[in-house]
């Protein structure tokens, strides 16, 4: 069997994974906030995560691995959402819960065992914090149920950082009925136009975390192998989780995973910067959602992934000229065992990848085959846009744009620039025909791509 190392946060250091049960290894991961599309950052866990999933049922079989991942529900952003737009709070999860599904199927993620929404398993959740008030880690205040954190003498250590330390870097929330600062909401009152369960403290809902440690144990038991998400989880919310399940007696996850964060051209993505978009932003503009994958698994997970436009075309020349390939492979061959290899190291996709351009360069269409299925590559076969003649999305607006330039060198008679793109066209297998009404253009069988990227 194939022996997996894994990078637990919890300890800061690689460690072989042992299954507490190899007949059925339990993940569980942190889903989304359904109120509105899920943008590219919230795709990166999905992907490391599904490639995760792969290779454990990949070496302890498909019905030996249990994969968790939670919808939030109920969220105050989702109760503003409603307010806005004058939609029911189910219309709108429901049609975004929707949407990420699909979104993320592009993508080519498998979907998990289990999505259980945060609302149906209100009951679990309060008899959770009822079992944490019994044994003095939470208490009740003006409607409100409280987590003591003082009374969880190993909080912080997922982050390995002190109460103390923790309270002066983080935003906690002041309130007058909070024993300590760093208390966190286990329940809250509901007013009569939010939504609200009647629990022993009154009509409210439930606070974040809670929802993770209730559903878990539901659903995985007191104790799993593996809980992961985005390194922005780590704290409050993941030390949150650990301090309840922990406190009611719970082991709770053995090994805790966590993926960087995804900046876009160098910056960090935000509205204000412009740089800020969707998946099905980036699925209309014509880049397919294998070339999104790709380019995610091009980045170690523990690394910051940077998103770029040159990226989506290199991957997409990349994918085109390997399903060219793969179409002509035959189907069932055994995954290339460096590919699985590479993964087994803390998920090395970066050099799985490398594998796999070995693969092709060697001709061995299939085991290439076989590997792109495993990392997710072929979720529906050979897709359709690598079939077409032409390129899609990146490639083509990168033509279009130096011949947008060559078009402006002539006019400015700069005929060195224009010269070089000329040539440059030809040397890349780019067949420019001028017509009156412009410039027609093909790709021959041996483009390559990097030879027009050196141009710009
Ligand atoms: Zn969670």
């Amino acid at each position: 069997m194939t022996d997996i190392t894994l990078y637990n946060t919890a300890h800061r250091r690689k460690e072989p994974f042992r299954p507490i049960d190899p007949s059925n290894v339990r993940m569980y991961v942190c889903g989304p906030t359904v109120y509105d599309r899920a943008h590219l950052g919230n795709a990166r866990p999905v992907v490391v995560f599904d490639t995760l999933y792969r290779l454990l049922r990949h070496v302890y079989g498909a019905d030996h691995v249990t994969y968790v991942r939670n919808f939030t529900d109920v969220d105050d952003k989702i109760n503003a959402r409603a307010a806005e737009t004058g939609r029911s709070i189910r219309e709108i999860t429901d049609e975004t819960s929707r949407w990420y599904l699909d979104d993320m199927a592009a993508l080519g993620a498998l979907e998990p065992d289990h999505m259980p929404r945060a609302t149906e398993w209100i009951a679990q959740m309060v008899e959770m914090i009822a079992g944490l008030i019994a044994r003095g880690h939470a208490y009740e205040a003006e409607g409100h149920v409280l987590f003591r954190v003082r009374s969880y003498k190993d909080y912080g250590a997922l982050s390995g950082r002190s109460v103390d330390d923790m309270i002066a870097g983080a935003r906690v929330e002041v309130a007058p009925y909070k024993e300590d600062p760093m208390d966190f909401v286990l329940w809250k009152p509901s007013s009569d136009d939010l939504p609200g369960w009647d629990s022993p403290w009154g009509r409210g809902r439930p606070g974040w975390h809670i929802e993770c440690s209730a559903m878990s144990f539901e659903l995985l038991g007191e104790s799993f192998d593996i809980h992961g998400g985005g390194n922005d989880l780590q704290f409050p919310h993941h030390e949150n989780e650990i301090a309840q399940s922990r406190c009611m007696g719970h082991g709770f996850a053995n090994v805790w995973m966590h993926n960087e964060m995804l900046q876009v051209e160098g910056k960090k993505m935000s509205k204000s910067l412009g740089n800020f978009f969707t998946v099905r932003d980036l699925l209309d503009q014509g880049i397919p959602g294998e070339v999104i994958r790709f380019v995610f698994l091009s980045t170690h997970y523990r690394k910051p992934m940077d998103w770029t436009a040159e990226k989506a075309r290199e991957a997409e020349a990349t994918l085109r000229k390997w399903y060219r390939l793969a179409d002509q492979g035959p189907d069932g061959q055994e995954v290339y065992r460096p590919v699985v290899n590479a993964l087994a190291d803390d998920l090395n996709t970066h050099l799985a990848l490398s594998e796999l351009h070995q693969l092709a360069h060697a001709g061995d269409v299939g085991t290439l085959r076989s590997s792109m299925q495993f990392l997710g590559l072929m979720a529906d076969g050979i897709p359709v846009w690598a079939k077409e003649e032409g390129p899609s999305g990146e490639v083509a607006a990168l033509i279009e744009d130096l011949l947008a330039d060559r078009k402006r060198a002539r006019t400015e008679k700069d005929f060195a620039r224009a010269d070089a793109i000329r040539d440059a066209f030809a040397a890349a297998g780019v067949i420019v025909k001028d017509t009156a009404e412009g410039a027609e253009w093909e790709l021959s069988p041996d483009f390559d791509l990097a030879k027009l990227e050196a141009l710009k």
